[in-house]
């Protein structure tokens, strides 16, 4: 088996996770067979009751594995679904190793870090990879944190295994101070890896402009690393632009050259979609409004998901980050975008400056797309607005609301008690012949993958249909709503899944494919009658 192990130092937020993405790409489109796991070393089971604010965004996978964003970028650099396995957390190891013990599985014998820990560590390791050519193993945190030491060490220990070829890769960061590229603290880190006892291969050395011949030589000197393997990853523009600075470094063939491989040739797929990138022939500007707004990482399956329609259709996507508690008093922060996007979200702060924008959208007739709580949002606020349902509310927000109009379903309430209602995963949605949705998807069937509690109140369903409102989608029970349109307006379109989810470089999001292409036709037709903010 073969594993790439890559680790970071120095700082954190280095983009280890688009590094390990890129290279995982670059393995995959030379025909290996190729998987990504992620190690997260907090003690949280899974990513599923984070707060965005201190991770980002939580990803669902399609078994309905709530995890770490770096899996969402493994899943569109590989084009692969991947299982809840590819996340390990301390949570989940020391959960695993106390249940063997109280179970008496260790047979009396003293649990500790090393062998136990350890040893699970890497059981879960190679039952994540067996199927696989190469297994990519991404360490969360920085090399010196408490939390990654079994880790790390389990790692090392690996290597030494017989049937394990293993590499060691490194992010480090090489500031500049004047003119000068510094490489003081990637040769700190680096021996404080040595002083664990693991000696990187290659270093991915995270500047600001590329490396210079004479830092490389410098590096390579106080590492030991060979100069064919420190990768200079100079800041570029655009996450998907990563896999060819890499490769024009050659790191292809050092790979190959490490692991003894013959060669291999790289089908790179994504050459007209970074030119695309690096080039747009137009541009759009989308509001996206929530609460987190000021942590882009919190949105950034949608941020990606504009990058595929750009890297497809060349229309550049800019984003305007919206405080939908900023609205409540004033819109103007809407007033000049050619579109507006309201993201999920969990709780009430927020919810009524979302529901201003989706207003707004829906009277100007401005592309609107909803996810998941904006979709609960349009229903709500066509509840109060059209339906003349006075305060209208989701049960989430307002438990004694006399509109319920979402909320939990009768099946759901029974258990709520025992907690767990969340409806997780890649769900079957059916789709209605002659809706916008059916023109979107050409599809009467599509996958989509969900996290949310509550849902359109079934009692209210035919007052909403005869107020031009069409549920295009539902799941396959038909008790579901999933999808929500508006007769008269096809600019506008709503869903209870996350399509962002699955959006990939060369397949994106259809939903937001639609929404940027309307942006472009309502940007084009009004003119330039605003003033364009350019971010
Ligand atoms: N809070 C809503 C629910 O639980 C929406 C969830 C979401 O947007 N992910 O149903």
């Amino acid at each position: 088996m073969h594993y790439i192990v890559i680790t970071g130092g120095v700082i954190s937020g280095l983009g280890k996770g688009t590094i390990t993405s890129s290279l995982s790409y670059l393995l995959k489109n030379s025909g290996f067979k190729v998987t990504n796991i992620k190690i997260d070393p907090y003690l949280n089971y899974d990513a599923g009751t984070m707060n965005p604010y201190q991770h980002g965004e939580v990803f669902v996978l399609n078994d309905g594995g709530e995890v770490d964003l770096d899996l969402g970028n493994y899943e569109r650099f590989l084009d692969t679904d991947l299982t809840s396995d590819s996340n390990i957390t301390t949570g989940k190891i020391y959960k695993e190793v106390i249940e063997k013990e109280r179970r008496g599985d260790y047979l009396g014998s003293t649990v500790q870090i090393i062998p136990h820990i350890t040893n699970e560590i890497k059981s879960r390791i190679k039952k994540a990879a067996k199927d696989y050519d190469i297994a990519l193993i991404e360490v969360g945190g920085t090399v010196g944190d408490i939390e990654s030491m079994p880790f790390l060490e389990a790692l090392r220990q690996m290597k030494s295994e017989k049937e394990n070829n293993m590499i060691f890769g490194h992010v480090t960061l090489v500031p500049e101070s004047g003119n000068e590229q510094k490489t003081k603290p990637t040769q700190h880190s680096v021996k404080e890896l040595r002083a664990i006892g693991i000696q990187p291969d290659i270093l991915f050395c995270r500047s600001e402009k590329k490396l210079n011949e004479e830092s490389k030589k410098k590096i390579s000197l106080f590492t030991d690393v060979s100069e064919n393997g420190i990768i200079s990853v100079y800041n570029v523009r655009n996450v998907y632009q990563v896999p060819e600075l890499m490769e024009k470094q050659n790191i292809l063939g050092y790979v190959r050259e490490l692991f003894g491989f013959d060669d291999h040739e790289l089908n790179y797929t994504l050459k007209d979609f970074v030119e695309n990138i690096k080039k747009p022939k137009e541009e759009v500007t989308v509001a996206i409004v929530g609460k987190y707004v000021d942590m882009e990482d919190a949105y950034i399956s949608h941020k990606e998901a504009f990058s595929h329609v750009t890297g497809n259709t060349g229309i550049a996507v800019n984003i305007k980050w919206v405080n939908a508690d900023n609205l409540i008093n004033n819109i103007e922060e809407l007033i000049d975008v050619d579109g507006i996007l309201i993201p999920g979200g969990f709780g009430y702060r927020g919810v009524e400056g979302k529901i201003i924008a989706e207003k707004y959208a829906r009277e100007n007739k401005i592309p609107y797309l909803g996810i998941c709580l904006g979709f609960q949002v349009s229903v709500i606020e066509i509840a109060r607005n059209v339906l003349n349902l006075k305060n209208a509310n989701s049960t989430e927000f307002n438990e004694n609301t006399e509109y319920p109009v979402i909320a939990l379903l009768p099946e759901q309430e029974k258990i709520k008690d025992l907690g767990g209602t969340m409806r997780l995963g890649s769900k079957k949605v059916l789709i209605n012949k002659n809706t916008l949705a059916h023109e979107i998807y050409n599809s009467d069937i599509i996958h989509e993958r969900h996290r949310h509690r509550f849902e359109v109140n079934p009692e209210y369903i035919k007052k909403f249909e005869n107020s031009g409102v069409v549920f295009s989608g539902t799941d396959d029970e038909k008790i579901r709503m999933e999808i929500l349109e508006l007769k008269d307006n096809d600019n506008y379109i709503a869903t209870q899944y996350h399509a962002e989810f699955t959006s990939r470089p060369l397949n994106p999001s259809k939903v937001h494919l639609y929404f940027i292409k309307k942006s472009l036709e309502y940007k084009k037709k009004r003119g330039k009658i605003y003033e364009r903010s350019v971010e």
